[in-house]
């Protein structure tokens, strides 16, 4: 089949003239099409790039290397000349690439430098189905550029499968173009049992026999999740009696190899591959897929706060497209190594990465390219706005964000606690995290670890981290008594003995039965092993000192687990416990099997909710001791040493507090009775005013002094007396409790001498004229006064004591006349009155009739 005839040419002339009239467009195409291989070389050929290049975004590394291979191939060009390639660690350009496949992170980093994506002319999102986040994200920044600065940008978006209405939606106006391609029909199985225990390998191995004997022809595509699952079906098929050539393909492979399972061969060729053979690469002539039905896909660990690769289940759109592949050049069949019934209770499809992955990473970059508030994005499909808030609160934990500075005074009222993101940009730390295509909990560790030059062993503390657990729980005391001699016990951190565990694994080459003596889980440990080569390989191309310096130190270890998990700092709460108080307000209980037996201060890196017969608990696991001054070092902003006062109610005194304060976690708190008079004073006043702590000596007639001295000032303004408001009021209390900081001190204290000092002698005496406590009668008896806060004073007299008062009873100077409570022998007041006159002439004598007869022995006037 020559390259004019792939399904795609059919839309050459409509592409062309719809990127002419608008630069947007969704094409859409079954795999094999052509999109991937030949929609950039249109594009170029007739003329649509001017000067400039395309960029083909591809989700795989794999991918882009092969389809760049091809493409080069195609066009007889050197690869790297006019056809080249960039990904990670890998960078095969030049100044006259036209065409450059690239994966997704590559393009937002280069916007990063590069804005305004000087020279592209195009921008190819293949295989957009997948919705990848790094896909998403970069086609946002894109049409942001295309409707600001380059309005020439052309941006086609490819897929095999769409969901083409959202699409059309968030990209409008835009083109849509579709080619039903040519399919032929394909035959499913399904397996009558589920599989139980059996390898799956051995299992795909024997149904590809079963298939070749029963007279099946052609090629065969079979899918397995990962490089070991791969490798362990290549020898299985080898070891049987299919006659063919057996290929693995998947990204750890060096290219030569990957080639190969792309060539054509005179014997029956069987590719076993990763999902990069689902849509991702083409591989013709193959009319048998046997399909696992698993793959590796990233997800959210909210136990660890990252991302880890698990194996899972594909969703019932995924194996629709691997069933397909064997329906490319004719009928074909396919087999799932699962049952209908399973079939059908799986996922319609995958969830798109936004919303099933950590947010961290991808924040990071869009604070980088100034994306201030990440809610406003222009999302195709907005995250969740808990995994937003998430991932925003992680990166200021690892101080990756800063405040932005000036903030404005709104912003600032808006501000909650803990720091509002939306004022935060990112940190000159934060840009050199970004440096480093992994979660920015680990490109954190690999800076502190290069800081303190140990990593290696910080690389393989991340990838212990990040993949699954090296060590199960010991089985019996022989293991765990071999398990001890081995591994060894006694250690500040539980990764010291995962390392000696992975060490130990290596040193016996991931011999299962040498592994599973110890506990070891050798597909685990291989894993890890794999992953440190990721992360040292990542540190090398950030020019980190990869190398090891000596036998790495134990501290420098645990202050890069620190680096990398500060939002997991743990205290425990006291010596003999295992229950800790974490960072974020949470509490939890350290593994009982935790090597870190005493240390006060910890930092896990796992915080796992799970259900007791308690009811729900919170597990920490993989612990490291830390030191506060780490802490202190690491995170200096997270740090904070406070000190106040308080009453304690208990105790009925004031207590100084100092603390020691990491972000909401109180590390050291310490009480001291020892308080500052000045600070003391006022909290005990406090206590006194509201009544909790009363002064024994403060009775009813301090109150009725202090309410003279306000009515004078009020009656007689010129005298200047100072009034006593409930500010005076509280000051004089302070006053009394000065130098005491215990209820006790205070509660006998004589009140009158620091109360009386408020006026001077000389008001003191006015206080005493005018507004007296009693009023002298004629006949010699003092009557009380009683003064309120308003209206006018009062005293109560008995009749006997008023004989020969003709007139009002004034004070203050006589401007204030005294309200007279007028009282019968038996104390009950008779009248109320300010003018007795009146009283004696209108009242009294046919009272005195009635009062003489009641009381006969009483003088009556
Ligand atoms: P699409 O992107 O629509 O799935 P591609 O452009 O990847 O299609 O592939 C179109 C055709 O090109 C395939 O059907 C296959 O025949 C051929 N092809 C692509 N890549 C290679 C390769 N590396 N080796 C051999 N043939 C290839
Ligand atoms: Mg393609």
């Amino acid at each position: 089949m020559s390259r004019q005839d792939l399904p795609i040419f059919e839309l050459e002339s409509a592409l062309v003239a719809e990127l002419v009239k608008t630069p947007r467009l969704i094409l859409q195409a079954p795999t094999g099409s052509g999109k991937s291989t030949q929609v950039p070389q249109i594009l170029l050929d007739r003329g649509l790039l001017g000067v400039g290049k395309v960029v083909v975004l591809q989700p795989r590394r794999l991918a882009t290397r092969m389809l760049a291979a091809r493409v080069a191939h195609e066009r007889g060009v050197r690869l790297g000349d006019e056809v080249g390639y960039q990904i990670r660690f890998d960078r095969v350009v030049s100044e006259r690439t036209r065409i450059r496949f690239v994966t997704e992170g590559v393009l937002l980093r280069q916007m990063l430098g590069d804005p305004g994506l000087r020279g592209v002319s195009a921008i190819l999102f293949d295989e957009f189905h997948e919705r990848h986040l790094y896909g998403d994200i970069t086609l946002a920044r894109a049409l942001e550029l295309q409707e600001t600065r380059r309005p020439d940008l052309k941006i086609v978006v490819m897929s095999a499968t769409l969901d083409t209405g959202r699409l059309e939606k968030y990209l409008a106006p835009c083109a849509t173009l579709t080619s039903q391609g040519r399919m032929h029909p394909v035959w499913m199985e399904y397996l009558d049992k589920p599989a139980g225990d059996y390898p799956v390998w051995n299992l795909a191995a024997d149904e590809l026999e079963r298939l070749v004997r029963e007279g099946r022809e052609g090629d065969a595509l079979v899918f397995m999740p990962g490089a070991y699952e791969i490798n362990r079906t290549v020898q299985a098929v080898r070891a049987s009696s299919v006659d063919c050539v057996v290929m693995p393909l998947h990204g750890e492979l060096p290219p030569a190899d990957q080639d190969a399972a792309m060539a054509r061969y005179e014997k029956r060729k069987v590719v076993v591959s990763t999902n990069v053979a689902e849509t991702s690469l083409t591989i013709d002539g193959v009319r048998i897929v046997i399909d696992c039905g698993l793959a590796k896909i990233a997800r959210f660990d909210p136990y660890r706060g990252i991302n880890t690769l698990l194996v899972e289940k594909i969703s019932r759109a995924s194996a629709e497209q691997r069933a397909g592949r064997a329906g490319r050049t004719a009928p074909g069949m396919c087999l799932r190594l699962w049952t209908e019934r399973e079939h059908e209770a799986r996922a319609p499809q995958e969830l798109p990465e936004i919303k099933r992955l950590d947010l961290a990473e991808v924040v990071l970059t869009l604070k980088a390219s100034g994306v201030g508030d990440v809610k406003k994005f222009r999302w195709l499909e907005p995250p969740d706005s808990r995994s937003l808030e998430r991932a925003e609160t992680l990166l200021e934990d690892l101080g990756a964000l800063q405040i932005e500075l000036p903030m404005s005074k709104e912003a600032a009222a808006r501000a909650t606690k803990p720091l509002d993101a939306r004022c935060c940009s990112i940190s000159p730390l934060g840009r050199r995290m970004l440096a480093f295509p992994v979660h920015p909990r680990y490109s954190r560790m690999l800076l502190a670890a290069h800081d303190l030059g140990c990593v290696p062993a910080a690389a393989r503390v991340a990838a212990l981290t990040q993949g699954r657990s090296v060590l199960r729980r010991a089985e019996g005391k022989q293991m765990a008594q071999e398990r001890e001699d081995i591994l060894g016990e006694k250690a500040e951190s539980d990764f010291f003995i995962l390392l000696r565990a992975l060490r130990f694994a290596e040193q016996n080459n991931f011999n299962p039965q040498r592994c599973q003596q110890l506990g070891i889980h050798a597909g685990a440990a291989r894993e890890a092993a794999q992953l440190t080569e990721q992360f040292l390989k990542i540190a090398r191309d950030e020019k980190l000192g990869a190398e090891a310096k000596g036998e790495p130190n134990d501290e420098s270890i645990r202050r890069c687990v620190l680096a990398g998990f500060p939002d997991h700092v743990a205290m425990r709460l006291d010596a003999g416990t295992l229950r800790c108080q974490l960072v974020h307000g949470r509490r939890g209980v350290l593994a009982r099997e935790s090597v870190v037996q005493h240390a006060p201060l910890l930092v896990v890196t796992e915080v796992r909710e799970i259900s007791t017969k308690d009811g729900p608990t919170t597990l920490l696991t993989l612990a490291s001791a830390i030191e506060e001054n780490w802490l202190r070092e690491l995170f200096p902003d997270g740090f904070r040493e406070t000190s106040d006062v308080f009453f304690d109610t208990t105790a009925r005194r004031v207590i100084a507090r100092r603390e020691s304060v990491f972000r909401d976690l109180v590390l050291r708190s310490e009480l001291s009775e020892k308080v500052a008079p000045e600070l003391a004073a006022p909290l005990l006043a406090a206590q006194v005013v509201t009544g909790t702590c009363p002064l024994k000596t403060w009775d009813a007639a301090v109150d009725q002094w202090i309410v003279r001295v306000n009515r004078l000032r009020e009656w007689m303004p010129e005298l200047g007396i100072p009034a006593i408001v409930a500010a005076d009021r509280f000051a004089l209390i302070e006053q009394v409790c000065y130098g005491a900081t215990s209820y006790k001190e205070i509660k006998e204290r004589p009140v009158w001498p620091t109360v009386k000092s408020w006026l001077s002698a000389q008001q003191q005496a006015w206080l005493d004229q005018f507004t007296p406590e009693r009023f002298d009668l004629p006949n010699g008896r003092r009557a009380k006064i009683t003064y309120a806060e308003s209206g006018p004073p009062v005293i109560a007299a008995r009749i006997q004591d008023l004989y020969g008062v003709n007139e009002d009873l004034r004070i203050a100077d006589r401007r204030v006349s005294l309200t007279i409570q007028v009282l019968a022998p038996n104390q009950r007041p008779v009248q109320i009155t300010t003018n007795l006159a009146t009283f004696w002439k209108e009242s009294y004598p046919k009272l005195k009739l009635e009062l003489a007869r009641k009381y006969p022995r009483h003088e009556w006037r």
